[in-house]
């Protein structure tokens, strides 16, 4: 990986996750407004609890970007960025400015989600011999 090209994902890396940390505050924050002025007398329990269940799936989900992003950052530091985690050649350039988190090369990311499709037939045509399975048993 070439030197500047790193610097400039890592520059990319601290933004997102700059960017990523506004959005959770502005985020708590209105959710702070709307308790405030809506009031536990007022609001519809059920929706509270929805709302609740909302927002804590949306920080589970940030937690798990920021996560990635300090997972990337890391490898930026220790200087395995940009290297695939499955034949550690280089990951093009232009695939991780398209995807700054990828641990992959395209090929063998192409490699994993054919075996992961490949995977699933299995597995469904497991689950239907196991169905056919069941309903002769049945008819016997
Ligand atoms: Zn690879």
């Amino acid at each position: 990986m070439r030197k500047a090209f790193l610097k400039q994902m890592q520059a990319k890396l601290v933004e997102m996750r700059r960017q990523l940390l506004r959005e959770i505050d502005k985020d708590r924050q209105q959710g702070r407004e709307v308790t405030k002025e809506g009031g536990m007398d007022s609001y519809d329990l059920a929706s509270e609890e929805r709302d609740r269940e909302i927002s804590f799936l949306l920080t589970d989900r940030d937690r798990e970007k920021l996560q990635a992003i300090q997972d990337a950052l890391d490898r930026i530091e220790q200087g395995t960025y940009g290297v695939c985690e499955s034949c550690d050649s280089e990951i093009a350039e232009g695939r991780l400015i398209a995807m700054p988190f990828t641990r992959l090369c395209v090929s063998c990311q192409a490699q994993e989600e054919k075996e992961a499709k490949l995977q699933r037939r299995y597995d469904d045509d497991r689950a239907y011999r196991q169905l056919g399975a069941t309903d002769l048993e049945e008819e016997s």
